[in-house]
């Protein structure tokens, strides 16, 4: 097979995004994602930054074209900026067309500019409430007003913003108009994420904190004129118009399976292991084969071997007043 041959997985989906995880570590121990005393991989087991271009560059000439970088907290990584400027030659000989990331937004003041110089674009931030206090209790170790300075930087910088917010029972529900409001003040796009069963929280109970983007869309309704909207990404999103202010609001809901047929990414983590599938624990080492030697022909035979291995699709269940199909391993991990 030709090394320009693009990926083509068992169900004839091209593989043309990944996402991937530069770090394990962040600044932030959100409740849904991290429990408070996480133990971190030693730095010795990461890719370095030059592992990282090598493997992601790997990717880009066997036919990925869009770069989504995560974590942990991606801009926490010592000498990150370094990876982003030596991606942007990827996007100038034009075989990467997106350049992105997804952040907490804590570190946005010292890099948005950065990031914008680098031929990013549009930048994704989490962010699941607009109280200070509340922001302290879920994220635990942040402090709202630096994020918010961050999205405020990160548009000075030109920087196109989407915020991400889980969508939490009893904790974010009495915010859903303040935040579509404030999104459609600010002129940011806006996606609500079901909560997943990912790593174990310890005594928090995620089935308690599980708010269906269903009844979520309801509420909505009560207010806003909902058009469903064509638009497509090959992952789990799908989009409404919201008439009366014309915003566009999405709506991520992993645990359904209607997405999976056109899924078109995989997810490397800082260690190097490709995940084929967010929901199933299979996995591919691709640091063995990247330390082989200089040369990356055993890396592109791995990352082809692995690709023709991804799963039709994933196991997770809250149908049942259980959660089924839960992965053992953290969001942070594989990342989001
Ligand atoms: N630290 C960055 C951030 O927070 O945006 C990037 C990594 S974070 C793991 C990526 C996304 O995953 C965030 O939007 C976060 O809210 C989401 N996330 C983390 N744990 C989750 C879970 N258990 N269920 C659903 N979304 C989760
Ligand atoms: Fe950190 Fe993002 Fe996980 Fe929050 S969701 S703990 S910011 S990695």
């Amino acid at each position: 097979m030709s090394a320009s041959a693009p990926l083509i997985d068992p169900f004839q989906r091209a593989i043309s995004y990944l996402r991937v995880s530069v770090t394990d570590r962040c600044d932030f121990r959100c409740v849904y994602c991290m429990s408070e005393n996480m133990t971190f991989l030693p730095k010795a087991d990461l890719l370095t930054l030059e592992e990282l271009d090598r493997m992601c560059s790997a990717f880009v000439r066997l036919g990925v074209e869009k770069l989504r970088i995560t974590g942990g907290e991606p801009l926490v990584r010592k000498g990150i900026m370094t990876f982003f400027n030596a991606m942007s030659r990827h996007l100038e000989s034009g075989a990467l067309k997106e350049l992105t990331v997804t952040t907490n937004g804590s570190q946005l003041q010292r890099y948005a500019a950065d990031l914008a110089a680098a031929g990013v674009k549009r930048i994704n931030v989490s962010l699941d409430t607009l109280e200070v206090e509340k922001f302290a209790r879920i994220t635990r170790w942040g402090r709202l007003g630096q994020v918010l300075d961050g999205i405020e930087a990160a548009r000075k910088a030109g920087l196109g913003v989407k915020i991400n917010t889980v969508a939490l029972k009893g904790v974010n529900e009495d915010e859903l108009f303040p935040i579509v409001d404030w999104c459609a003040r600010e002129g940011h796009d806006l996606t609500f994420i079901e909560v997943m069963p990912m790593g174990d929280m310890g005594e928090d109970n995620r089935l308690d904190q599980y708010w269906s983007l269903r009844d979520l869309r309801g509420r909505l309704s009560e207010r806003f004129t909902l058009t469903d909207l064509a638009e497509r990404t090959g992952g789990p999103a799908r989009y409404v118009r919201l008439e009366e202010t014309g915003q566009k609001i999405g709506f991520i809901t992993p645990l359904t399976h209607n997405f999976c047929e056109s899924c078109n990414r995989v997810r490397l983590t800082c260690t190097g292991e490709l995940y084929m599938c967010l929901g199933q624990e299979d996995m591919a080492d691709l640091r063995a084969p990247l330390r082989a030697g200089p040369d990356d022909a055993a890396l592109e035979n791995a990352i082809r071997a692995a690709i023709a291995r991804k799963p039709k699709g994933h196991d997770f269940d809250y149908s049942r007043q259980s959660v089924t199909g839960q992965m053992s391993r953290h969001m942070s991990h594989t990342g989001g």
